[in-house]
C-alpha cells in the first residue's frame, strides 16, 4: 500500500450521515472531523466498524445542534448523535489531565484545538482526522507509518504507556490486526513497563487479548509473553507461550475453518492456546479473564474431548456422540485437525492418515445423525414414564434407560418400543 503523503491528493468518501453531523456542527460555527480508527481503516481500504467524530463544540452545544442525542459520557465530552437508528459518538477536543493510576486521567479538560485532541491519542495511525473542509490532518506522521506498516506511539512511548498501561496491549493488538510491526522505541517501552499492566482490569485485558486472537495474525499473541506483559497477570498463558510446544500452538491458531464466526474463532483459538496445558489451566485462566461461562465450558470440553481416540466404527462414533454431543464432537475434530496441520507445518511432513481419519469420523457421524440413529436417552423410543408404568421406580429407571441406550448404541435397529420393552432386565 502506498498512500500519497500529499494530504490534498486524496479524498475520503465520508458516509452521508457523517457528512451531515460534521456539516451541522460547522454550520453552528464549530469545527468537526472524523477521527481515529475510522480514518485509519478507510485509508487502509477497510470498512470502519464505527465513525467517531471530534469537535470544538462543547457537549451541551452538540446536544443543541441535533434532534436526538444520548448522554453517553458527558463528563468525558462524549454525546451520541442518533441519525435514524445509528449512533455517532461526538466528543469534544480533549486534553487528558494527569494519569496517576496508570489507567485513567485524573481529569479531562476541553480544548478548542484539534491538535490537543490528536496528541492525547495512542498511536500515530490512530491520531489522524479528516473532514471535507480541511482534508486530512496528520500531525504525527500517521500516513508514513501506515505506509511503512508501523505502530508507533504519539509522543514519548514510555510516557504514553505510563499514563495508560492498556496501550501496551493495544499496540500488540493493532500489530496483530493489521500485520504491522511495532516501532523500536515503542517496543522497548513495552518491555520496560510490562509489569505495570497489573493496574489494568481483567475485563480490559480480555477485550484486547480477544481481538488479538480473532485477528488475521493470532500468532502475534506471542508478544504478550515475550515482552513480559503476561508473566504476572496470566501466568498460564505465559507458560503456554514459552513451553516447548509453543511453535505448534502458534501454528495451530491459524488452522481453523474459514466458515467460523468470530465467537467460534475465539473459542477455538482459546482451546488451541491451551492445547499443551489442558482444560484445567484453560478453565482457571478463562475464569481469571472473567470470560462467560458458555465459553469456559466449551473451551474445556473441546480440549477434553480431544484426549481420547475414537475408532472408525459406527458404535464407537455413536458412543462418542452420546458422550460429547454432536457440536463438541465436530469441534474436537477441527481442533485435532488444526494441531495435526500445525505439526506438519513444523516438520514439513504431511500426515494424510490422521487427516483422513478425522474426515472419515466426520462423514460417518453425519450419516449416523442424518439417519436418525439413537445416541441419547432423549431419542430412545421409550421414556422414564413408560418404565414407571411398567413398574420400575427411582434409580432403576435411569439405570434401565442407560442400559437400553447401551444396546441401541451397539445396534440402533433395537430402538423400537416393543423391542426395548422385551429387553428390560427382570430380576
Ligand atoms: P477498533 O474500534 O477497530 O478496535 P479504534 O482505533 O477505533 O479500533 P477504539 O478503542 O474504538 O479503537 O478507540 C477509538 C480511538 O480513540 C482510537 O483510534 C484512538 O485514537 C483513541 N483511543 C482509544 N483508546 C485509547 C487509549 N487507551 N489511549 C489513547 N487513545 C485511545
Ligand atoms: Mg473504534
Amino acid at each position: 500500500m502506498n498512500i500519497d503523503v500529499n494530504k490534498n491528493a486524496f479524498k475520503i468518501d465520508l458516509p452521508e450521515d457523517v457528512k451531515f453531523v460534521i456539516n451541522q456542527i460547522e454550520k453552528n460555527g464549530h469545527s468537526a472531523y472524523a477521527v481515529g480508527g475510522c480514518v485509519r481503516d478507510t485509508l487502509l481500504n477497510k470498512k470502519p466498524q464505527d465513525w467517531d467524530i471530534t469537535t470544538s463544540a462543547l457537549p451541551t452545544q452538540v446536544k443543541s445542534f441535533f434532534r436526538r442525542t444520548i448522554d453517553t459520557g458527558i463528563e468525558h465530552g462524549t454525546v451520541t448523535v442518533m441519525i435514524d437508528k445509528t449512533g455517532y459518538e461526538v466528543t469534544t477536543y480533549r486534553i487528558d489531565g494527569e494519569y496517576k493510576d496508570g489507567r485513567h486521567p485524573e481529569s479531562v479538560e476541553f480544548s478548542v484545538r484539534l491538535s490537543d485532541d490528536l496528541s492525547r491519542r495512542d498511536f500515530t495511525i490512530n491520531a489522524m482526522a479528516y473532514n471535507e473542509t480541511d482534508g486530512l490532518v496528520d500531525e504525527f506522521g500517521g500516513i508514513t507509518d501506515l505506509n511503512n506498516k508501523i505502530i508507533r506511539c504519539v509522543g514519548v512511548a514510555k510516557d504514553r504507556f505510563s499514563e495508560d498501561a492498556l496501550r501496551m496491549m493495544r499496540a500488540i493488538r493493532f500489530s496483530a490486526q493489521l500485520g504491522f510491526d511495532i516501532e523500536e522505541t515503542t517496543m522497548k517501552a513495552i518491555y520496560e513497563l510490562a509489569p505495570t499492566i497489573n493496574k489494568i482490569s481483567m475485563e480490559r485485558v480480555h477485550v484486547e487479548l480477544g481481538k488479538t486472537l480473532v485477528s488475521a495474525n493470532p500468532e502475534r499473541c506471542l508478544l504478550y509473553s515475550k515482552t513480559g506483559l503476561f508473566k504476572e497477570i496470566l501466568p498460564l498463558i505465559d507458560e503456554a507461550l514459552t513451553n516447548k510446544h509453543v511453535n505448534k500452538t502458534l501454528k495451530a491458531l491459524k488452522h481453523i475453518p474459514d466458515d467460523y464466526d468470530l465467537n467460534l474463532t475465539l473459542r477455538m483459538r482459546y482451546a488451541l492456546l491451551f492445547s499443551s496445558l489442558g482444560s484445567e489451566s484453560a478453565t482457571k485462566t478463562l475464569k481469571d479473564l472473567k470470560m462467560d461461562n458458555v465459553t469456559i465450558k466449551l473451551v474445556a470440553s473441546i480440549i477434553d474431548a480431544s484426549q481420547n481416540e475414537i475408532a472408525e466404527t459406527e458404535p464407537a462414533i455413536r458412543e462418542a456422540l452420546r458422550r460429547l454431543g454432536s457440536d463438541i464432537f465436530y469441534l474436537s475434530l477441527d481442533y485435532q485437525k488444526a494441531l495435526t496441520l500445525a505439526a506438519s507445518d513444523l516438520t514439513g511432513i504431511t500426515n494424510p492418515v490422521k487427516l483422513s481419519h478425522y474426515e472419515n469420523l466426520r462423514k460417518m457421524a453425519k450419516e449416523i445423525i442424518d439417519r436418525g440413529d439413537c445416541f441419547s436417552i432423549k431419542s430412545l423410543d421409550i421414556s422414564g414414564n413408560d418404565l414407571l408404568e411398567f413398574g420400575l421406580s427411582g434409580k432403576d429407571i435411569g439405570k434401565t434407560l442407560e442400559y437400553l441406550l447401551d444396546l441401541c448404541i451397539e445396534n440402533p435397529r433395537l430402538n423400537e418400543k416393543s423391542t426395548l420393552i422385551s429387553m428390560i432386565p427382570r430380576d
